[in-house]
């Protein structure tokens, strides 16, 4: 068994509550404190928190201690026989019920054990900090941690659009590799409705300022929030934007609305009818039959999609995508409901999947006893599932 390290164990950074699912291997570095904006009537993570930037002297401070931390890290895997390596019994100990270190020694330990390459710059719009302070930040960081090869953040278009490329190019050089941007919908009805404080143009001219950067660009879009009154202007719009943009990443993210989203009231009181999974595969379809001319990379690697496999390169990939969302939509009712079940429960990843004969008996024994409680709405009872997930 390793024996535990002496040293400070009390060191302490500042991390926030998100990150996106692709920046799992990535270490946080807090620059600034939640959103500017937070009226998107569809968020819920920073309600009731006031946006702050931190100066860049704290968020020295911080990456110094990570730094210190990820050296007492290696220093306790040379101890225990490691040879500086963060290995599986390095991460045994860090973790451990009884071990004496707190989150920040688990979050680095977990960084290095996935490599160590990569950074997240929290919250949700750093690029609202004075260009040079974020550059003088990066450039520490980099400092500190030379083998990082990939810094990314979030940034809200609004913030984007009024950036030079110049600016950009500045925290390009810097080591800032790339922004993740909320586009949500390219249609201005529904990103007034929603709150995005954003119009179509200022996304196009976001994003075309981080492209012309060099900074690699991932757009968001969220199927469903148009709701059942948008579906068909929600997808040709934003496929319209996107097109204009042509960035590196379109990766989706269905609409959830939980009741604590503003949003929430306005499906309380009817106003906003939510699309069921079926319709929201539809609106993708439609949405990609309208991508046209780019070259980005689409993803659905959120867990609240239903399907992941919606994933390619354009433009040769386009085909391919449409097919899956045919053969989902082509499914009989009752094999689109086990497929339903299985992916929200985890059991499923694929269409590929239903054919399992095993994992098909657990589904269809889950919906039997989803009608045996009562409720009997098992589009229902998957709701409450996906509730779990965000
Ligand atoms: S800009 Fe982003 S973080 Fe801020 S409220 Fe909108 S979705 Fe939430």
């Amino acid at each position: 068994m390793m024996s535990r390290p002496g040293g400070n164990h009390m060191f302490e950074f500042e991390q926030g509550p998100i990150r996106p699912p692709s920046e799992a291997k990535s270490l946080l570095i807090r620059a600034t404190r939640n959103c500017p904006w937070n009226r998107c009537e569809f968020c819920h993570t920073y309600k009731g928190q006031k946006f702050h930037i931190r100066s860049v002297d704290e968020i020295k401070e911080d990456i110094t201690r990570a730094r210190d931390i990820a050296d007492e890290i290696r220093e306790l895997s040379w101890r225990n026989g490691c040879g500086g390596e963060v290995n599986d019994e390095v991460i045994r100990a860090i973790f451990a019920s009884s071990s004496p270190y707190g989150e920040s020694y688990r979050s680095v330990a977990s960084w290095l054990y996935l490599g160590g390459t990569q950074v997240f710059i929290q919250d949700a719009n750093s690029l609202q900090m004075k260009n040079d302070d974020l550059v003088e930040t990066l450039t520490f960081l980099k400092e500190k941690f030379p083998q990082i090869n990939r810094i990314t953040s979030y940034a809200r278009s609004k913030t984007l659009a009024k950036k030079t490329v110049d600016e950009l190019k500045a925290l390009r050089r810097a080591g800032l590799s790339r922004i993740h941007v909320g586009l949500e919908t390219g249609y201005d009805p529904l990103l007034e409705y929603i709150q995005k404080g954003v119009t179509a143009k200022e996304h196009i001219k976001a994003g075309r300022n981080v492209v012309k950067s060099g900074i690699s660009l991932c757009e968001y879009v969220m199927p469903g929030l148009g709701g059942k009154k948008w579906t068909r202007e929600h997808a040709i719009e934003t496929a319209r934007v996107l097109n204009q943009i042509d960035p590196n990443y379109i990766r989706l993210r269905s609409l959830y609305v939980r009741s604590d989203m503003v949003l929430y009231q306005k499906v309380q009181a009817g106003e906003m009818k939510l699309l069921g999974d079926d319709e929201v595969v539809h609106e993708i379809g439609l949405f990609v039959e309208n991508l046209n001319g780019i070259r980005s990379y689409l993803v659905s690697d959120h867990i609240l999609n239903l399907l992941k496999e919606i994933e390619g390169q354009f433009p040769q990939d386009k085909e391919k995508i449409l097919a899956v969302v045919d053969r989902y939509i082509s499914l009989p009712p009752e094999e689109r409901l086990i497929f339903k079940v299985g992916r929200r429960a985890g059991l499923y990843r694929r269409l590929d999947d239903l054919q399992d004969r095993e994992t098909r008996l657990k589904v269809e024994e889950a919906i039997r006893r989803i009608g045996e409680q009562g409720t009997g709405n098992v589009e229902e009872t998957i709701k409450s599932i996906m509730a779990n997930y965000i």
